[in-house]
């Protein structure tokens, strides 16, 4: 059996190993800053668990294997002024915007998107990180070192975050989990319910709109698409080549998880329309400590990542799946996390079914 190399060696790259272990696959995540040389073999495959990477040993090895999966639609999504104008190509509705050019001002920004617009950094933003309000009740200015390196984008008020996460394999065929309903707050993702009844109307919209992004970039593996719900519509906000943070219920949730279908499509093993167990919801870990009480929660699954905790960072998450409400319920009232999670709580008590 060949090697799946993964370029980067975080959480998803641990968990897209343990996907592969019982399907028979050899998953090797690599750190980025790895000076080792790779037994790269000319069978391998080479997948990754981040949008961009720094040039180094371990990636230039990576990157120049002939079998490295959607390699040249990674650059594409990774800078955010490509992957918008990827979705205006496509027709695919997004939040407005426009490129921050080096002479561009706020008056202009206020004039096209309105008294409240968000700029951010082309590359390397996440959870919320590489964000800037221009607010102009408070005459906001664009500072010098935004300049040429943003979008500026329309504060959009929508009534919730949903995400469609989907794999695609060699062949075109394409699966999709049900839409998940996302809190974020502060720009970072705290919890995620699915499926929902609810949200079924829009699937079959938001299935057609990933499709049409996968197939026009021959994308194979999973792929999620972040969207704002405003009313019956769907915007896109941004796009992920590569397994989600929305979609890590899916390994409670699902007969087949998000990693192992990545893990199938990038190695071209058979793909098929996975079961969705129960009602599932997942809550992040964020700047707290491993604190193993919470095994005695009825029905959790812990993932802790075994990363040096810090403020705002995710060190873990817990997956919940069951047919029982009340089972979920009480385990949400059981959970002992410290603030803003009362928040990401009720969220979660007032949104299951
Ligand atoms: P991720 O960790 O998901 O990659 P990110 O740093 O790349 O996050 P976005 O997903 O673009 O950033 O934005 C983070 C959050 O900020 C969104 O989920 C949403 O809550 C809020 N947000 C983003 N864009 C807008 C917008 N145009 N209007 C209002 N809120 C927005
Ligand atoms: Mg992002
Ligand atoms: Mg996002």
């Amino acid at each position: 059996m060949s090697i799946l190399w993964v370029l980067g060696a975080g959480q998803l790259g641990a968990m897209l190993k343990q996907a592969g272990t019982p399907i028979g696959v050899d998953v090797r995540p690599i750190d980025i800053e790895s000076t080792d040389v790779l037994p790269l073999n000319a069978e391998d495959i080479v997948t990754a668990e981040r949008e961009e990477w720094p040039d180094t040993a371990a990636t230039k090895q990576l990157a120049t294997h002939n079998n490295f999966v959607n390699l040249a639609t990674f650059p594409q999504l990774a800078d955010r002024l490509t992957q918008k104008q990827w979705l205006d190509r496509l027709n695919l509705a997004t939040a407005p915007w426009f490129p921050v050019e080096t002479d561009s001002t706020a008056k202009y920004a206020y004039q096209m998107l309105g008294d409240r617009v968000l700029m951010k950094r082309r590359r390397g933003g996440y959870d919320g990180k590489g964000q800037y309000w221009l607010k102009e009740s408070e005459l906001t200015e664009i500072p010098d070192d935004w300049k040429g390196q943003a979008i500026a984008e329309q504060a959009i008020n929508f009534d919730e975050e949903v995400s469609l996460v989907g794999v695609r394999g060699r062949n075109g065929e394409k699966y999709f989990y049900p839409l998940t309903l996302n809190l974020h707050i502060n720009g970072i993702l705290y919890a995620s319910i699915s499926p929902l009844e609810r949200l079924k109307p829009l699937q079959t919209k938001a299935e057609k709109m990933l499709s049409k992004l996968m197939d026009t970039l021959d994308y194979v593996g999973v792929m999620a698409m972040e969207c704002f719900r405003v009313g019956d519509n769907l915007l896109i906000n941004e796009l992920a080549p590569r397994v989600h943070n929305s979609g890590h219920w899916t390994q409670a949730g699902s007969s087949v998880s998000q990693f192992e279908n990545h893990v199938r499509a990038v190695t071209n093993l058979p793909l098929a329309p996975s079961e969705i167990k129960n009602q599932s919801m997942m809550v992040n870990l964020i700047g707290v400590d491993l604190d193993h009480e919470w095994l005695k929660i009825k029905g959790l699954e812990l993932h802790w990542y075994g990363k040096e905790v810090r403020p705002g960072r995710k060190v873990g998450h817990l997956n919940f799946c069951s047919n029982d409400k009340n089972l979920l319920q009480s385990a949400l009232k059981e959970l002992n996390l410290p603030e803003p999670y009362s928040e990401a709580i009720n969220w979660m008590t007032e949104n299951l079914p």
